[in-house]
């Protein structure tokens, strides 16, 4: 089989790997879909030294080898969620397998992942992707799609809302993408043109430039000085989590979707005073499954996200382009 080695930083090669042999649990998956998640450039891509194992966590293909399956048999199309998990633990049994606490590693993460043509998975990280969905929406539903429909439902947004999405890559255009769907006004803030062109395509009602100006009154302005009934960051920065926290209104919401170790924030003034509430968010429980099935069979345009396409073999070339910044999702086909 082929697969992705990454070198060291922004050094990544397709090279040869031993053919998978299925074994117990864990059955041979050919992968039909993969993309590349933020989290590997800043995780793995960015960062320097040799990488001793496959990366790609969003996938989805279909059973190609099987030993002992309690469940899935060869021709099963799948989606994965990549943690090889127990199965049984509290957090397993709530539909929360990414919390496993048996859990024995994470599919591109120290397990081999997905950006190879094949992958060895535990069944029980296996999604049964209907025939009503492609691979390629498949191997959206984990990060951009999941991720977004579950923030969502904690903060009970709907149609009447105002949502602002601080920072469009790949998680903040799904945020767009999920929300507009459910009929809120969406407000896309980005300092890249493109990234806000795609937004508008995925449903944003309005697009913020930070180069046109102040942001906060920009939004303050696009709300009648009324301010944000929810908010997404999705940056990664300190400042635009400050913003969304002080433009969301009395008893607003705001999710915390991207990754940053540290931010001040002030329980006085943002949530004793207002009353708001502050979620972080990663992945979906397995219950919700079904639901994400439902909004994209009701015609969720998620596969708009993905701007470009490439084979294993472009692997470098694939997460240069990505790491460039003017794409949507990047996913390796066959
Ligand atoms: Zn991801
Ligand atoms: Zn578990």
């Amino acid at each position: 089989m082929r697969g992705v080695k990454i070198l060291n930083a922004l050094k990544v090669e397709t090279r040869d790997y031993p053919d998978l042999v299925p074994e117990g649990e864990e059955v041979v998956v050919r992968l039909e879909a993969a993309a590349i998640c933020g989290s590997d450039l800043h995780g793995l891509y960015q960062r320097p030294g040799e990488k001793a194992f496959i990366p790609g966590h969003e996938g989805a293909g279909v059973v190609v080898a099987v030993d002992k399956p309690r469940f899935v048999k060869p021709g099963d199309r799948v989606c994965i969620v990549p943690v090889y998990n127990c199965g049984v633990c509290d957090n397993c049994r709530m539909g929360y397998v990414i919390y496993c606490r048996k859990s024995r590693g994470t599919y591109g993460f120290g397990l081999n992942g997905v950006h190879a043509t094949h992958v060895r998975i535990c069944e029980r990280s296996l999604l049964a992707l209907p025939d009503s969905m492609s691979f390629e929406q498949g191997c959206l539903v984990l990060d951009p799609v999941g991720t977004h429909h579950h923030a969502n439902k904690r903060m009970g947004t709907n149609a009447r809302h105002t949502v602002a999405v601080f920072g469009l890559g790949p998680m903040g255009l799904g945020a767009t993408c999920v929300t507009a769907f459910l009929g809120a006004r969406v407000i896309a803030v980005d300092p890249i043109p493109f990234r806000r062109e795609l937004a508008k395509k995925l449903g944003a009602a309005e697009v913020v430039d930070p180069a046109a100006g102040d942001v906060a009154a920009q939004i303050r302005e696009l709300t009648r000085g009324y301010g944000l009934d929810r908010a997404f960051e999705c940056s990664g920065k300190p400042e635009p989590l400050y913003m969304a926290l002080d433009l969301v209104r009395h008893f607003g919401h705001v999710a915390i979707v991207g990754e940053q170790p540290e931010a001040k924030i002030s329980p006085s003034n943002h949530f004793n005073r207002k009353e708001i509430t502050l979620s972080g968010n990663t992945c979906f429980p397995l219950g919700e499954f079904d639901e994400i099935v439902r909004l994209y069979e009701a015609g969720l345009p998620a596969a708009k996200l993905i701007t470009h396409r490439f084979t294993i073999e472009q692997a470098a070339e694939a997460y240069a382009t990505f790491n460039a910044g003017n794409t949507g999702k990047v996913i390796f086909v066959p």
